[in-house]
C-alpha cells in the first residue's frame, strides 16, 4: 500500500464520484463447501489476515486445519500499539485505513459487528510544510502555491498541489477504475508496468518538485503499480475500526479457537507426492506436522530464508528471492493535550519528505494526544538503522516545525520499524519495473502441494483486502482438487 504524499482531497477530486465499474469479486466471500466429500488436512503458515481468512474458510468447509504462527498474537501486519500510551489511547503500527471500496474487508468488519470511524479528519485545518515554509490550510482548502518555493511550471502553478494528480495520471487512474478490480496485473497496460513512476511523470514534463509532490519515496515504483494502488486511496471514504484495527484479526482468531498454534516458527517446508511436512520451532523444541496441503502466507522476505525440499521451481525461487517489500518506520509522540486543536488544527500534516503525519487520537475520548510520522522507503530504512532516541529526536524536530510549542507538551515517545520486524522484514509489496515480467507472474502460482497466499499474491497488494482475498483463493485451491 504505497502511500501518497499528495493531499487526499486531490485524489478524491480525481476519483470524482466515479463508481467502480466492477465490484470486488464477492463470490469468494460465499461460504465454501466440501467438494466431492474430500476432507483434507491443511496446514497454514502464518496467522495474518491471509492465514486467518484461509483458516476460517477451510474450517467452514469441513476440512481439518492447523495454523502455525511464529508470534504470540494473530494479525501480523494489522497491529495496534496500545503501549506505552496512557489513558487507553492507541495507534496503528501497520494497516491504518480501510477504503470504502474494499467490500471484502468490510464484509469481515460487518461479520464481527465492529464499528467504523472515519480515518481522516472531517473538519479542522491541516498543516502544509514545504521547503521550510509552513501554511495552515483550512479544511477543504489547498496550499497557496504562490507563497511556496516550488519549481512548478506556470500550468502546474495554475492547477496547484491538489490538481497535479488529476493532470498527470487522472486518465490512467480512470482507465484502471473501469477494469475489474481483480484484473491485476492488468496485461493490457503491461508497458506501464515496466517503467518507473518517475520516468512516467518525466515523460509528461513533470519537474522534480512535481514528481516529489506526487510520489516522493515511490519514484522507482512501477507506474502501473503506483496508479493501480492509487485507486484504493481514491475511495470516497477511508475508515478505521473503533478501538483499533487489530480487533478484526483478534475476532477472526477467536473463531478459530484451538486451530492456531502460537510461538510456532516454521523452519522447513518439505513435500513429496503424498503430502507436505512442515517443521517448526516452538518453546518446547522442534516439531513436524504432516498434512495433505500447505498454504504459505509468509512474506517472501521471510520465506527466502526458510529451508525447502525439494527446491522451489526456478521461476518461483526467483520470485521468492526478488519480490520487493518497502520499508516503513513510524515514530509516535504522546502529548499532555491535543493543544493543536485549540486553534482548529486537526493534527494531520503534509510535508516535503517521504512521510505522512497522522493524528491517531483525533476524535478519541480524553485530552492527551498522539502524533505519528509514517515514514517510507529510503528514509524509513535510514530511520530503521538509528537508535530509538535518534529517531524520536529527528521526528520531534519536524513536529515542532508543524505544531510549534509541541516540545513543551511531550510526555513520551516510541518507534516501530517494519524493516526491523523479523516476522515480515518489510511493510508491503511494491512492484518495481524490473519485476513486472520476471517476478509478478510467479508470485501466486502453486508449487506441488504448497499454495501461496498473502497480500503479495493478490490483486490488492499491500492492503488487508488483498490478504483476505488471497487467503480465500488459496483455501479454495487447497481444499478443492
Ligand atoms: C505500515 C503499513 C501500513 C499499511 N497500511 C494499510 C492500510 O492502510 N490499509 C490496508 O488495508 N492495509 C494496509 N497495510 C497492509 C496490510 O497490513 C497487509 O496487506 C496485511 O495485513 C498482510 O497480511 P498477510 O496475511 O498477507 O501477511 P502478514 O500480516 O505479514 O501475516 C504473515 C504472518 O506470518 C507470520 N510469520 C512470519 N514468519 C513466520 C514463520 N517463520 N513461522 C510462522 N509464522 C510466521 C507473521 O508473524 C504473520 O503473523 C499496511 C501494512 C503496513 C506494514
Amino acid at each position: 500500500m504505497q502511500s501518497l504524499i499528495l493531499d487526499r482531497r486531490a485524489l478524491l477530486r480525481l476519483a470524482g464520484a466515479a463508481a467502480l465499474s466492477a465490484q470486488t469479486p464477492m463470490a469468494l466471500a460465499q461460504p465454501a463447501q466440501l467438494t466431492g466429500g474430500a476432507r483434507k488436512r491443511v496446514v497454514i503458515l502464518g496467522a495474518g489476515m491471509a492465514g486467518l481468512a484461509a483458516g476460517l474458510d477451510l474450517v467452514q468447509a469441513g476440512h481439518e486445519v492447523i495454523i502455525l504462527e511464529g508470534q504470540m498474537r494473530p494479525g501480523g501486519r494489522v497491529y495496534t500499539l496500545r503501549a506505552p500510551f496512557s489513558d487507553g489511547l492507541h495507534a496503528e503500527a501497520g494497516a491504518g485505513r480501510i477504503p470504502s471500496t474494499h467490500h471484502l474487508t468490510l464484509s469481515y468488519v460487518e461479520r464481527y459487528k465492529l464499528t467504523l470511524d472515519p480515518f481522516l479528519p472531517q473538519s479542522g485545518a491541516g498543516v502544509f510544510l514545504w521547503r521550510g515554509a509552513r501554511q495552515v490550510t483550512p479544511f477543504g482548502g489547498a496550499p497557496d502555491v504562490a507563497k511556496l518555493n516550488v519549481d512548478f511550471s506556470s500550468a502546474d502553478r495554475a492547477v496547484g498541489f491538489d490538481g497535479l494528480a488529476h493532470k498527470y495520471f487522472g486518465d490512467l487512474l480512470a482507465q484502471i477504475q473501469r477494469l475489474p478490480q481483480d484484473a491485476w496485473p492488468l496485461p493490457a497496460l503491461a508497458p506501464l508496468g515496466q517503467i518507473s513512476m518517475a520516468d512516467y511523470l518525466r515523460a509528461k514534463d513533470a519537474t522534480p518538485d512535481v514528481i516529489a509532490a506526487l510520489c516522493t519515496g515511490f519514484e522507482g515504483d512501477s507506474a502501473l503499480d503506483f496508479v493501480h494502488d492509487a485507486v484504493s486511496h481514491a475511495a470516497p471514504m477511508l475508515w478505521k475500526i473503533r478501538g483499533g484495527n487489530d480487533l478484526l484479526p483478534h475476532a477472526m482468531a477467536d473463531e478459530l479457537n484451538g486451530v492456531i498454534h502460537y510461538g510456532a516458527r516454521v523452519t522447513r517446508i518439505a513435500q513429496d507426492d503424498r503430502g507436505v511436512s512442515i517443521t517448526y520451532a516452538g518453546a518446547a523444541g522442534s516439531h513436524t506436522v504432516r498434512a495433505d496441503r500447505a498454504i504459505c502466507t509468509l512474506p517472501y522476505t521471510v520465506l527466502r530464508d526458510i529451508e525447502v525440499a525439494p527446491p522451489w521451481s526456478p521461476a518461483k525461487g526467483y520470485a521468492i528471492r526478488n519480490l520487493y517489500m518497502g520499508p516503513v518506520a513510524r515514530v509516535y509522540v504522546q502529548t499532555d493535550t491535543r493543544f493543536w486543536e485549540a486553534d482548529g488544527r486537526n493534527g494531520f500534516a503534509t510535508v516535503d519528505q517521504p512521510m505522512e503525519i497522522w493524528s491517531p487520537t483525533l476524535k478519541e475520548p480524553g485530552r492527551r494526544g498522539i502524533l505519528m510520522s509514517y515514514i517510507y522507503e529510503d528514509l524509513a530504512a535510514d530511520y530503521s538503522h538509528q537508535s530509538e532516541d535518534e529517531q524520536v529526536r529527528r521526528s520531534l524536530a519536524l513536529f515542532e516545525q508543524i505544531h510549534p510549542g509541541l516540545r513543551d507538551r511531550v510526555e513520551g515517545a516510541t518507534t516501530w520499524s517494519w524493516l526491523n520486524h523479523p516476522w515480515s522484514k518489510g511493510a508491503y509489496t511494491v512492484i518495481r519495473p524490473q519485476d513486472y515480467k520476471t517476478v509478478l507472474p510467479h508470485v501466486a502460482t502453486v508449487e506441488g502441494r504448497v499454495h501461496f497466499a498473502g497480500e503479495h499474491t493478490s490483486p490488492w497488494m499491500g492492503w488487508i483486502q488483498g490478504a483476505l482475498h488471497s487467503g480465500l483463493r488459496a483455501a479454495r485451491e487447497a481444499g478443492g482438487g
